[in-house]
This record gives C-alpha cells, structure tokens and sequence, in this order.
C-alpha cells in the first residue's frame, strides 16, 4: 500500500487523536513522516505496529479500528499513544527491513551480562549485571526510541506483528510478568484463528500451551519490561492468516489491553 495513501487514512482520526509527526526518515530518496495518534487519559497505554514491512496486519487493523479503540480507550480513561507504521518504505515495499535494508526491531536495549561483556539477548532468568539503552540502531528504531523517551513509563504496551515463516492459519504471543491476563486474551481469540501451542519460533524457544512465550530480546517490548511496564506482549498473528481474522484478533488484545490498563 502506499504510504501517502495510509497517512491519509491516519489523519482523517485527527478529531479524535493528535496526529503528530514525531519523525522524517528518508528512504528511496524520498521523506517519510513518522506518525503518532495520542488521546488523552489516566493511565496510557503504548502501541506500535508495523516494525517488519512484510507484516502488514497491524498496521492496517490500527487505521481501520482506530475510532473504535479511542472510544474504548476514553471511555476507560486510558491514554493512548499508538505509533502506527514503525518502518514505511517496510511496509510500502513489502519487505521485512527497511530499503536500505537496516533492520528496525531489536535495538532498544544491550545486556551487560558480565562488566564490560555485551550481548543482544538473555535467556529467561539469566543473571546480568546491567542492561543499557542502545543508541547506534537504524534511524526508525532511534526515532522511535527517541519519542518514547521523552515520556514517562506507560502502563501497558502491546506490540503488533506477523510471523512470515509458520505455515498455518494461528497466533500466538511474547510476554513479560503474569501470563494469566494474556492465557485470557488468547481464549478470547481462539474464535478467529487457531492458537500455535508448543511452536518452534527463535532458535530454540518453544510456545507453551497457551501460544505464549517469554523471550528478552531487546526489542522495544523487553526495553519497557525493565523500565517496569506491567503489562507487555507482542502478538503475532501468521502471514497465512486471512487479514479479517488478524484484524479480529489484534483488535481483541488491543481492547483486552485498554482493560489491562484502566485496572492496574
Ligand atoms: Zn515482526
């Protein structure tokens, strides 16, 4: 899609949100403007969607349902700051990264593991000495990185994606904390599509039972787990899934979400 076309679809909620542009990327020798919708509230519950281009569900589900979840989202007194289409020439080509090929996901956070030893990952209850933001990340993680930064912890994210490898129709989901409120969200989208139990989806990690799975990665999702964001998953629905089914189930974890937050 064409992202003149799907900013023009974003802005039309402007008497809904401020729409801002808190970025310009250039990419294929033109300008994109990087969009954030904010509403106002209590408590505020972070969005982002559209980090790998080839996965274009959460983008598309965030422009279509938008009026639904700012109503959902005042109606519990929650704030939202959605960031709709992370990486835009991605999403416009197609292709995972973006066109100049950098790869806009996993860059918000290193690992200290011993003083002075490094690393992108840990494992699930791995010690570490410290971890520290990362600052040398392709231009679309650092503006994003540089905008969430100048506000203060939400108390939720959700982070939407696709996975391009399995081959059926499913979902699953990373999490941080307390997986009870999520085992929910899953129950409650098993209606659309069938739940990947016990998948293989990075090296050697595996989903459990309920499609979930723990992963510290140093993606935007792990960076706001150590900052202390109770509530944070990253929810992938497969390519393979019809894109009304996508949107059915990322719009009910984005106002399962909106629940999480107006409780905490
Ligand atoms: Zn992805």
């Amino acid at each position: 899609m064409e992202y003149l076309a799907y900013l023009e679809r974003l802005r039309r909620f402007s008497p809904l949100a401020t729409v801002h542009e808190y970025a310009r990327v250039k990419e294929n020798g033109r300008e994109y403007p990087l969009l954030c919708l904010t509403t106002p509230g209590r408590r505020e519950l972070v969005v982002t969607a559209g980090f790998h281009g080839e996965e274009p569900a959460g983008p598309l589900t965030v422009a279509r349902h938008f009026g639904e979840l700012a109503e959902a989202a005042r109606a519990k007194d929650v704030a939202l700051r959605l960031f709709p289409c992370v990486n835009p020439s991605g999403f416009e080509g197609g292709h995972r990264y973006n066109a100049s090929g950098e790869q806009p996901n996993n860059d918000f956070l290193r690992y200290e593991v011993r003083p002075g030893v490094f690393a992108d990952e840990v494992h699930v209850g791995e010690p570490f000495h410290a971890w520290h933001p990362r600052h040398e990340a392709p231009k679309e993680t650092r503006a994003l990185h540089q905008e969430l930064a100048r506000h203060p912890a939400p108390a939720g994210a959700l982070d939407l994606h696709q996975d391009a490898w399995v081959k059926a129709q499913c979902f699953y989901a990373y999490h941080f904390g307390e997986p009870r409120p999520y085992r929910e969200l899953v129950k409650r989208s098993v209606a659309h599509a069938k739940v990947a139990v016990h998948l293989s989806v990075h090296n050697q990690l595996r989903t459990d039972r309920w499609g979930l799975i723990v992963h510290h990665d140093g993606s935007n999702s792990d960076w706001f787990h150590r900052r202390g964001v109770r509530h944070v998953a990253v929810l992938e629905t497969s390519t393979r899934t019809p894109l009304e089914r996508c949107h059915a189930i990322n719009l009910t974890w984005l106002l399962g979400f909106i629940d999480l937050v107006a409780a905490s």
